[in-house]
């Protein structure tokens, strides 16, 4: 059980929704870090009294260190900060809510500490999933998913003994918003349609991944990394109400799935309170009022960019930061207006055609892969 957090990402969605649950927990606050929010990383803090706080832009820290002059927070700007309030020594676990590959380092610091991590950053365990889990190996630091389909596999698999036992990881997607949609009509959609989706209130770039389902692709990638299991023991299905969060099937054909209702600061949650359960305040799932449970297999046609994580997942090496590198660059691209929501799959798809996949890479080319792939999709969006 947590006594004290750091959160690398407190301002955003799940970060927010963590300083509820810390709130609920009665969890002590080490550090809290923000990209630019000032406002909100000020109230945090006059609320939660942290050690330090961070601003990775240095011109907010600098605004943020002026505000916070009349209280005992620390406050630091920069990208390496965030290391050091990964690695902070009173936290026990280390929230990583931050969005993108930037949270690869500071998770890095955190598990060299052997810290409890609760990861929701999926993409640091996309691009770079051998490398966290083999250090995390090392050192004996946890790692609990908090991203709702790997938390409930997670809450599935307790008790079990032994990979072998598992069959297959189903993930359920809700589809997003777009679901059902021929791809000419999906070809229409903007920023303002994707960024509408069904039952999750989300930050802006994992809503679009949601849209375009690559979302459901990284999940893929997550969890093949966190449970080290090949692609084809990792399936897929639409599950348009988003109730049954995920599910294992084990050799004997036995299926357990994880129920609730679409509230992420349940597996936030979990992951605080492992390997125990408290009591939590929200209001429970109640079966006789939910909606029927459907389960569809999901369109990759129309959601080519699923296939494409897939594949990527296949090639491996650094084929998995490349994917991941473009995208985050074709969707921050997509989040500009600057391109139509096809383009998302197909700059990414160039990328991965033009880099190579260097097998077994070390952090350093993981990073130059991830840099070379966000070039490549500025380069060919400005051609
Ligand atoms: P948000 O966009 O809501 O929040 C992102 C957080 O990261 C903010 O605190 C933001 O600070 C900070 N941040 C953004 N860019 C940088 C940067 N370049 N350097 C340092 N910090 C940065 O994202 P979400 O909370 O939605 O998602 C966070 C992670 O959790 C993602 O990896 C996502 O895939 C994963 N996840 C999210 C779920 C959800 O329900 N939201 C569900 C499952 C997984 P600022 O406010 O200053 O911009
Ligand atoms: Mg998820």
């Amino acid at each position: 059980m947590t006594n004290t957090i750091s959160i690398l990402g407190s301002t955003g969605s799940i970060g927010r929704q963590t300083l509820d649950v810390a709130e609920q927990l009665g969890l002590c606050v080490a550090a809290l870090t923000a990209n630019s929010s000032v406002d909100r990383l000020e109230a945090q803090v006059r609320k939660f009294h942290p050690r330090l706080a961070v601003m990775t832009e240095e011109a907010a820290a600098r605004d943020l260190a002026v505000r916070l002059k009349d209280t005992d927070t620390r406050v630091l700007g920069g990208f390496a900060a965030l290391e050091e309030a990964a690695a902070l020594p009173e936290a026990d676990t280390v929230v990583t809510a931050v969005v993108g590959m930037v949270g690869l380092r500071p998770t890095l610091a955190a598990i060299g500490e052997k810290k409890r991590i609760a990861l929701a950053n999926k993409e640091t365990l996309v691009c770079a999933g051998e490398l966290v889990m083999d250090a995390a190996e090392k050192t004996g630091a946890e790692i609990i998913p908090v991203d709702s389909e790997h938390s409930a596999i997670f809450q599935c698999l307790q008790g079990c003994a032994s990979r072998q036992e598992i069959k297959r990881l189903i993930l359920t997607c809700s589809g997003g918003p777009f679901y059902g949609m021929n791809t000419v009509e999906a070809g229409r959609m903007t920023k303002a349609d994707a960024l509408k989706h069904p039952n999750w209130t989300m930050g802006p770039k994992i809503t679009v991944d949601c849209a375009t389902l690559m979302n459901k692709g990284l999940e893929v990638i997550e969890a093949m990394r966190l449970y080290r299991l090949p692609l084809e023991q990792v399936d897929v299905v639409v599950h348009r109400q988003s109730i049954v969060h995920s599910l294992v099937e084990f050799r004997d054909g036995a299926v357990l799935a994880q129920l609730g209702t679409p509230d992420m600061r349940l597996p936030i949650r979990y992951a605080m309170t492992y390997p125990e359960r408290g009591e939590n305040p929200a209001d429970p799932l109640d079966l006789l009022s939910c909606p029927p449970l459907t389960f569809a297999p999901p369109d990759r046609e129309v959601f080519p960019c699923l296939a494409l994580a897939e594949e990527a997942a296949v090639r491996g090496g650094t084929a998995c930061a490349v994917l991941n590198g473009a995208n985050e660059e074709a969707v921050r691209l997509f989040l500009a207006d600057r391109i139509g929501f096809y383009d998302i799959f197909h700059l990414t798809k160039k990328a991965i055609a033009a880099l190579p996949a260097v097998e077994k890479p070390t952090l350093e080319e993981i990073l130059e892969a991830d840099q070379a792939a966000r070039e490549i999709v500025s380069k060919e969006h400005f051609s």
